[in-house]
């Protein structure tokens, strides 16, 4: 038996490895739909070597170009958002949706709603819309596998009939490019520099999260929805090595860790082998040459996107979608040299501080939220650069 896959953001860091795994095993599984956003030469390539049924762009854009690489290839194309959130739709045995920010949310949804696996590498989606997106999971039977490497780890260590024997989940973190520096010392830092992870090679917008410490606050955010304890259970430890991926406290004292190489198709390859385990290329642990662990307190202050996600994560309600969306403006434009790294932060601060809508309900409520906070700090943006 075949599994049959399909991959949202086959053409990113997450999406490239997952194809990776996936063609090294051609008697395992075969490929359903592809789908990226303006990737055009990616999409095709990938969706010829695999022999996809569908391969989807979602610039539009980009879909003459699409058809003329696919010509005769018996491969069906479209292109847009909406056909990027119908490849979702189209049925498949176990979906990897590693499409980056928000923007994955839609396709995200479209999986849970036809139940299967769901192998979620897509954090935003869970960020600013965690109980729609978890509500809809359980409704209709799908099953939600972690592929981010903490959440894949605390998934590993997480006795799933012992939840009451559970006292703490420890998030590690490596601290990205700049651990150590103090504020003042990131001031004149460039995306060059920051985009550069000691550990991970990763997309652009989650290394600069690494780099500001905002995507461990995001994946605070991602573990409290996914395992559904409180808030206060859960902690950020920096470790330099990313070692260990994260770990899980019992209330017998007894930390169970989940520990490798630092390298995404070790989760992935979890996910897609699921329930089973299956090999992947990955170096395997070396732990005389690693020699040592080292474990320090993460600074709040020298990396306020984290503590600004924290809060978010004990408020609820609308404030993790606002966190979520005002970053990834900042984000967008510090990636385009409007802004420093660290009004990043400041930006992010700035939209929670004027924007307080009550919390959302229904996905239409989670759209509305995403879209006044992303027009905020666009506004935001403006006043910075003017
Ligand atoms: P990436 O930038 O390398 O790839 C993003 C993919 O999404 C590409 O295929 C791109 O074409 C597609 N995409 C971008 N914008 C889109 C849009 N508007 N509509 C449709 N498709 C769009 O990013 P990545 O590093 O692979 O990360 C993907 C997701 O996985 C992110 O949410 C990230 O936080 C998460 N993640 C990544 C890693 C990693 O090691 N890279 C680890 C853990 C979690
Ligand atoms: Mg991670």
């Amino acid at each position: 038996m075949t599994r049959s896959v399909s991959i949202l953001g086959a053409t990113g860091s997450i999406g490239t490895s997952t194809l990776d795994l996936v063609e090294r095993a051609p008697d395992k599984f075969r490929v359903a739909a592809l789908t990226a956003h303006r990737d055009v030469r990616g999409l095709a390539s990938a969706a010829l070597r695999t022999r996809a049924e569908l391969a989807v762009i979602g610039d539009e854009s980009c879909y003459a170009e699409l058809k003329a690489l696919l010509t005769g290839s018996g491969i069906t194309v479209a292109a847009g958002a909406q056909a990027v959130a119908d490849a979702a739709a189209h049925p498949a045995d176990w979906t990897m949706a590693a499409i980056v920010g928000a923007a994955g949310l839609a396709p995200v949804m479209a999986v849970a709603r036809r139940g299967g696996l769901l192998a979620l590498a897509n954090k935003e989606a869970l960020v600013c819309a965690g109980e729609v997106v978890l509500a809809a999971v359980k409704a209709h039977g799908a099953t939600l596998l972690p592929v981010d490497s903490e959440h894949n780890a605390i998934f590993q260590c997480f006795e799933h009939d012992q939840v009451d024997g559970i006292s703490r989940i420890i998030l590690t973190a490596s601290g990205g490019p700049f651990r150590g520096r103090s504020r003042a010392e990131m001031a004149a830092v460039t995306p060059e520099e920051a985009v550069r992870h000691p550990n991970w090679s990763m997309g652009a917008k989650i290394s600069v999260d690494s780099a500001t410490l905002m995507n461990k606050g995001l994946e605070l955010i991602e573990a409290q929805h996914i395992f559904s304890l409180p808030p206060e259970k859960f902690e950020v430890i920096v470790h330099p090595q990313s070692v260990i991926h994260s770990m899980v406290e019992y209330i017998d004292g007894s930390v169970l860790a989940q520990m490798g190489s630092p390298d995404m198709r070790i989760p992935i390859g979890y996910c897609l082998g699921w329930p089973a385990r299956m090999a992947t290329p990955a170096e395997r642990l070396n732990l005389a040459r690693v020699a040592r662990l080292d474990f320090l307190e993460p600074d709040l202050d020298a990396f306020p996107a984290l503590a600004l996600a924290m809060v978010a994560m004990k408020e609820g309600g609308a404030r993790p979608a606002i966190l979520n969306a005002a970053n990834e403006i900042a984000v967008a434009a510090f990636l385009e040299r409007r802004i420093g790294f660290l009004a990043i932060a400041e930006i992010v601060a700035d939209v929670l501080g004027r924007y307080a809508p009550a919390r959302p309900e229904t996905l239409d409520d989670v759209f509305a939220i995403d879209a006044e906070a992303r027009r905020l700090a666009t506004e935001t943006v403006e006043a910075i650069t003017a």
